[in-house]
């Protein structure tokens, strides 16, 4: 049985709708649906890891890709400083099971 496919996934393959910040090969930078600060992105793979503890040796360009993003999407929103999150787990807050970094700036 093929797992059910992540909301962020529907968004990747544009099932879904969203609104896109930026997309290269391996990522796609969305808006988050419900911001918590004025600017709140969501730095998305469009490999579907679950969460961190689900992250092979082989996704380690993946996610040093991903962090070196954080800086360029920050400036590239007018942003001089901002705060990131990683939620993993349901007792870490995750809700949606498809690895993401929330990027938070005012
Ligand atoms: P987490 O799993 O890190 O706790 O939170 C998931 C985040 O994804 C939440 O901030 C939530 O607002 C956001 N989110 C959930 N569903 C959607 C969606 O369909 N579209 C967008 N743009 N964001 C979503």
């Amino acid at each position: 049985m093929t797992p059910e496919k992540s909301i962020f996934s529907k968004i990747i393959d544009r099932e879904i709708p969203s609104e896109i910040v930026y997309e290269d090969e391996k990522c796609i930078v969305i808006n988050d649906i419900n911001p918590k600060a004025r600017i709140h992105l969501l730095v998305i793979p469009k490999k579907p890891i679950a969460t961190l503890f689900d992250l092979a040796p082989e996704d380690k360009d993946l996610m040093g890709h991903m962090m070196l993003l954080l800086p360029q999407l920050a400036q590239s929103q007018g942003l001089d400083g901002f705060k990131t999150q990683i939620h993993t787990g349901e007792s870490g807050g995750q809700e949606v099971f498809h690895i993401h970094i929330h990027l938070l700036g005012n």
